[in-house]
């Protein structure tokens, strides 16, 4: 099986049958000494992102990458336990649904110049890292104001690979992934 590594994945789009076993996934170290495991290219490509703002003094670090739909269903369930339903279908993918099954995505954190984790959603930093997301193969899947397309509120820490050539695409045109299907789709 061939991995498009554009697939739609949302409320509507379940992660396709037979994308696990066909993805290879790697594990690249997070922040404090664990691991965190992606899709093989995506972990490349994020490595060399890594690496390229680490160098303009922004540091990033993967927080949370593959997750098996398992996985998802856990932490489903604890946030509906913790925060509602309601918010939970705001933030959270449902089992089967998620980006994170696909290995494509992740969720980073980042610090400011003092060494301290970045928790504001609207920090300068996330400026810093977002023209320069396609340059490797990435896009910020949720941006603010789509939430009427991508079906999620602002997630300026979820970014997705889909390939440098389908990433600048995206950002020239400022489409979300929906909207790059779509016309992608158009005979
Ligand atoms: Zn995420």
């Amino acid at each position: 099986m061939l991995i498009d590594r554009t697939v739609l994945v949302n409320p509507c789009h379940a992660v396709p049958e037979g994308f696990r076993n066909a993805i290879e996934l790697v594990s690249i170290p997070e922040e404090e000494g664990f691991s965190v495991c992606l899709e093989a290219e995506t972990a490349r490509a994020f490595l060399a992102l890594q690496d390229f703002l680490g160098k303009t003094g922004l540091p990033v670090f993967p927080l949370s990458g593959y997750r098996s739909s398992a996985r998802q269903q856990e932490i489903w369930d604890r946030s509906v336990h913790d925060h509602g339903l309601e918010h939970t279908v705001r933030y959270l993918a449902k089992p089967g649904f998620s980006e994170h099954e696909t290995g494509l995505a992740l969720d980073v954190v980042l610090y400011d110049r003092h060494g301290n984790r970045i928790e504001n959603d609207e920090a300068p930093e996330y400026e810093i890292m977002f023209p320069h997301l396609h340059e490797f193969g990435f896009i910020l899947r949720y941006p603010r104001g789509q939430e009427s397309v991508t079906g999620y509120s602002y997630e300026p820490w979820h970014i997705r690979y889909v390939g440098i050539q389908a990433a600048k695409v995206i950002h020239e045109n400022h489409w979300t992934l929906e909207e790059f299907k779509k016309m992608e789709n158009r005979p």
